[in-house]
């Protein structure tokens, strides 16, 4: 399975040469492709031709609203997404079960519940293909199934909206907003995933990427983990 970072940049306005864009993944697998996560600054123009399908993690702008014009590919989102973006003119809709496997080009896929937003509940997505696992979750405040979610997975693409920041909150006594990077190198650490991505990047992040790579590395490495940040175009190659 091959991953191209097309946009690793969270809703912040500014971003930088690295992190122009808002997310969008792109997963290629036995030669078709899929994407996850669309961001308004998507709009008008999606980086590949004939993508398989298009996966939404949740209704926030800066991962769905690039589709408010349409989607070239059936579009899978939770029923949860479906409610917030009902009045998008997407035609092939198909509604995500929550931790029910299913499989698109030939790449299984699971979708856990997360705690981020009341308003825009989100998912993060469990991908498997070839003999790697993948989790990816662009906006995480806590997974509340983490020990299904995390097993065995290979590589850990987090929320890079805080560093040491606190973007968390309590509503309805939910935590929502963005799990800081060490609390989620901490997930990694329990669940024993060798190595952790962050897309999704934020404010600290965009001001001072070189110190905060190092920290999170050294911070990182002490618990056995390979870390590091992705940034718009970043290609990654798995088993
Ligand atoms: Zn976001
Ligand atoms: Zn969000």
């Amino acid at each position: 399975m091959q991953l191209t970072f097309h946009g690793t940049l969270s809703s912040i306005a500014n971003g930088n040469t690295r992190h122009a864009r808002q997310s969008l993944l792109e997963i290629a697998y036995g030669g078709r492709r899929l994407l996850i996560d669309c961001g308004r600054d998507w709009l008008g123009g999606l980086p590949i031709i004939d993508p398989v399908a298009l996966l939404l993690t949740h209704a926030h702008d800066d991962h769905s609203g690039g589709l408010a014009c349409g989607a070239p590919c059936p579009v899978y989102a939770a029923a949860s997404t479906w409610e917030k973006i009902a009045d998008f003119p997407l035609h092939q809709k198909v509604c995500v079960p929550l931790q029910q496997p299913f499989y698109i080009a030939g790449i299984r896929i699971e979708a856990f519940a997360l705690q981020h937003s009341p308003r825009a509940p989100a998912v993060g997505y469990r991908i498997q293909a070839g003999r790697s696992v993948v989790f990816y979750c662009p906006d995480v405040a806590r997974i509340p199934s983490q020990r299904q979610a995390l097993q065995g997975v290979q590589l850990y693409i987090g929320d890079g909206a805080a560093y040491r920041q606190s973007l968390l909150r309590v509503e309805d006594g939910r935590l929502c907003g963005h799990a800081p990077l060490s609390a989620q190198l901490q997930w990694c650490a329990e669940a024993k995933i060798p190595r952790m991505l962050a897309t999704h990047c934020g404010a600290e992040i965009i001001a001072n990427e070189n110190q905060i790579t190092r920290q999170l590395q050294t911070r990182a490495h002490r618990l056995g983990i390979q870390a590091g940040i992705a940034h718009d175009g970043m290609l990654l190659k798995l088993p």
